[in-house]
């Protein structure tokens, strides 16, 4: 319904990767993602009251920045890459030292190279007295996963994301990986965004995070998100502050939608308020009709 025209070569800027986190239960992928937040050097600033929007951006001292998706786990990573919204630049497999390869280990290492992506292995709890790197590094060769030290180009790490070890290199090599993707995006156009995550707040209304993909989000904007429309009321970052703009690559909460979107949404501005209307009005005669003709036999 909507055409995006793609972007010309020259007005493409750099953009800051979007990383996933994935892992075994229990192998530390909520501290390593609490941990991670932590290198943030603007929240140190601010003081830092943390605001669970579904990602996460950190500013590193170089003022480079790293998405985080905050919502570990394949099951995000899957559903959205399902829904076409497909995010996530870089993979970070987390693998416990102690316990080494298990079930949602490879099903994650299946899942990253199902979707084509690169891997940044942190061999997490290095602290722990019966921690065993080495072994990990060699139940990935079984899996096809070739570190640097077992001869491979698969980056990896050890850390400690109780004792916050090992966080500076893993996010060094964060940054090396995503220069090697020379990720881009043209921020001087309407934006384009995903949903990460939506739901209907008491005192706000519908809320989505919106992940900008392309083009700088801000408020004023009109826009449809799925079946829904709407105009930007206001954008709140992940520290919980009204911001103007969000550019891409940039987690925000979005206020002023009609309805409540699904995670996995395309947001795009549109024109109008009645262009958008009309587009979400027709995205919902779509579903509406889906649901009718999928009836079960
Ligand atoms: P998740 O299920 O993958 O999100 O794992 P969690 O982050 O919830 O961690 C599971 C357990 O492992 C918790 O009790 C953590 O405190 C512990 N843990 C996480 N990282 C480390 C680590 O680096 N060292 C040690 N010793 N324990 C850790």
């Amino acid at each position: 319904v909507l055409d995006t025209a793609p972007d010309n070569e020259a007005d493409l800027k750099p953009r800051p990767p979007v990383v996933t986190i994935m892992g075994h239960v229990d192998h530390g992928k909520t501290s390593l993602l609490d941990a991670l937040r932590g290198t943030d050097v603007v929240r140190g600033e601010a003081g830092g009251i943390t605001q669970h929007i579904g990602a996460y951006q950190v500013t590193l001292k170089d003022k480079s920045k790293i998405t985080f998706l905050d919502t570990p786990g394949h099951e995000a990573f899957t559903a959205m890459r399902a829904r076409g919204a497909d995010v996530t630049d870089i993979v970070v497999l987390v693998v416990a030292a102690d316990d080494g390869l298990m079930p949602q280990t490879i099903e994650a290492i299946n899942h990253t190279k199902a979707a084509g992506k690169p891997m940044i292995v942190a061999i997490n709890k290095i602290d722990k007295h019966d921690a065993n790197p080495q072994r990990v590094r060699e139940r990935l060769l079984e899996h096809d996963v070739q570190v640097e030290m077992m001869g491979g180009e698969t980056q990896d790490v050890e850390v400690s994301a109780l004792k916050k070890t090992g966080l500076d290199e893993l996010i060094e090599k964060i940054q090396l990986q995503a220069e090697l993707m020379d990720l881009r995006a043209n921020p001087n156009r309407d934006a384009e965004g995903s949903v990460i995550e939506a739901k209907l707040d008491k005192g706000r209304g519908p809320v989505a995070t919106v992940l900008v993909t392309r083009g700088t989000l801000k408020v004023g904007d009109v826009f449809v998100v799925g079946a829904e429309s709407g105009k930007v009321r206001a954008l709140v970052d992940d520290k919980g502050r009204q911001i103007k703009q969000a550019d891409p690559s940039m987690p925000v909460e979005v206020l002023g939608i009609s309805g409540t979107p699904s995670a996995g949404d395309q947001l795009q501005v549109v024109e109008n308020e009645s262009r958008a209307r009309e587009v979400a009005e027709y995205r919902q005669g779509v579903v509406l009709q889906k649901r009718t003709t999928a009836a079960p036999a």
